[in-house]
C-alpha cells in the first residue's frame, strides 16, 4: 500500500471534524508489520497501565506515537519533532556549521557564490514565467507555451551555473567536478573536530524512539510507530524479535500489565456491543452527509484577511478562495514586481523574452 493522503472532512456549520482519512503504513492498521504492531502494543500497555493521561493519539492510532518510558531493559519515547541537543555539542558546533569549517577563500564557498550569482537573473525570469503561467487556465494551450519557456530557461540556468563553476575551477586549478571541493583544509579540520566532540550517548537528539539496552538495538520512527521506521542493526530474525519483545513486556510492572489487559478487554467488549455499533452507524451516516456536499471539504470556517495587505476580508474557504489568501489587487501588484525584476534580468542577459501576454 502506498496511500499517503491525509485529510479530513469538516462540518461547515459547526466546524466539527466528522471524518479523518489516513493512509498506511501505520502500526494501527492491519497492514502494520509485526515489528510495528509489537511496538504499538508495548506503547499501549505502558499508556494503559502506567500513563493513562497520555492516551489519545490522532493519526497514528490511540497509542501510536509511542509511550515515554524507560527501565533497565528498554527505553521508548515519542518522536518529538522539536527536540534539541541538551549535551552542549550543538552549541559548540554552531561556529563550524555555517560553512563546514571552510574559510572565505575556499573553493567550496567561492563556488557556491559564483553559482548563485550565475543563477540569479534566470531565477528572476523563471519566477515571472511561473507566475504568468499560474494566471492562465489549467492545461490551456498558452500554459503549454509558458511551460516550454520555463523549461528552456531552467536548462539555461543550470548551464550558467555549471559554466560559472567550471570557470572558477579552472581559474583556481581545482580538478574534478565537485562543487564542494575544499581547498582550505577546513572540511578535514571540521571532520576531525566532530570525531573528537560527539553528542553524548544520552543527548536528546541521539536517543532513538526505541532502544533495547541489552544488545543496543535502536529503532526510530517519524511521528508515529510504523512510519519511516529505521532500525540499527538493519535486520533481526523473527525469533530474536519475539524474545526481545517479550523481555520488554516482562520488564514492566506486573500490576500495570494486568491493568492494561483488563482495560483493553473491557473496551473490546464495549466496542462490540450494540451501543458502540449504533454510534458507529450514526457517525457513518453523518460522514456520508458531509461528503456528499462538495463545499464542506476543507479547513474549519474562520475569518481571514488578505495575507499581504491585511485589509481585504474573505468569507469561509470555498473553491473560489484565492491561492495564498491574497486579494486581487495585491496579487496584481506582486505580479508586476515579479515582471519588472524579470525584465531587468533579461536586459542584463541581453535576452528578448518572447512570451507576450500576462
Ligand atoms: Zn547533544
Ligand atoms: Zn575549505
Ligand atoms: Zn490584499
Amino acid at each position: 500500500m502506498s496511500v499517503n493522503t491525509l485529510g479530513h472532512a469538516v462540518n461547515q456549520s459547526t466546524g466539527e471534524t466528522v471524518a479523518q482519512f489516513f493512509g498506511p503504513p501505520n502500526a494501527f492498521s492491519n497492514e502494520g508489520d509485526v515489528l510495528s504492531r509489537c511496538l504499538y502494543h508495548l506503547s499501549e500497555v505502558i499508556i494503559r497501565g502506567i500513563q493513562p493521561d497520555k492516551r489519545g493519539g490522532f493519526l497514528g492510532g490511540e497509542f501510536g506515537y509511542g509511550a515515554d518510558y524507560e527501565n533497565d531493559v528498554f527505553l521508548m519515547h515519542p518522536d518529538y519533532q522539536d527536540v534539541e541537543c541538551d549535551c552542549g555539542v550543538s552549541k559548540l558546533r554552531e561556529r563550524w556549521d555555517r560553512h563546514g569549517g571552510c574559510v572565505k577563500t575556499c573553493f567550496s564557498r567561492l563556488c557556491l557564490k559564483a553559482r548563485k550569482d550565475a543563477e540569479k537573473p534566470y531565477r528572476a525570469i523563471i519566477d515571472w514565467l511561473c507566475w504568468g503561467r499560474n494566471q492562465l487556465p489549467w492545461l490551456s494551450k498558452e500554459t503549454e507555451s509558458w511551460q516550454r519557456q520555463i523549461e528552456s530557461f531552467s536548462k539555461q540556468e543550470r548551464a550558467a551555473e555549471a559554466k560559472a563553476q567550471a570557470d572558477l575551477a579552472k581559474q583556481m586549478g581545482v580538478g574534478g567536478g565537485d562543487a564542494w571541493a575544499c581547498t582550505c583544509g577546513g572540511k578535514e579540520r571540521w571532520a576531525k573536530w566532530r570525531e573528537l566532540h560527539p553528542h553524548a550517548e544520552r543527548c536528546a537528539i541521539m536517543l532513538p524512539n526505541f532502544w533495547y539496552k541489552p544488545n543496543g538495538l535502536r529503532i526510530t520512527w517519524y511521528k508515529w510507530i510504523g512510519r519511516d521506521m529505521k532500525m540499527k542493526p538493519a535486520t533481526i530474525s523473527g525469533e530474536e524479535w519475539g524474545n526481545l519483545f517479550h523481555e520488554c513486556l516482562n520488564s514492566l510492572p506486573p500490576d500495570a500489565v494486568s491493568k492494561a489487559k483488563t482495560e483493553a478487554e473491557a473496551e473490546h467488549v464495549e466496542s462490540n456491543g450494540p451501543e458502540y455499533k449504533e454510534a458507529q452507524q450514526a457517525g457513518m451516516a453523518r460522514m456520508m452527509e458531509v461528503l456528499s456536499a462538495p463545499e464542506s471539504h476543507g479547513a474549519p470556517p474562520e475569518k481571514r484577511v488578505c495575507n499581504t495587505c491585511k485589509k481585504v476580508e474573505f468569507g469561509p474557504p470555498s473553491w473560489s478562495t484565492p491561492l495564498f489568501w491574497e486579494c486581487d489587487d495585491c496579487q496584481k501588484k506582486r505580479g508586476a514586481a515579479i515582471k519588472r525584476k524579470a525584465m531587468k534580468a533579461a536586459r542584463e542577459l541581453g535576452i528578448v523574452l518572447n512570451v507576450v501576454t500576462a
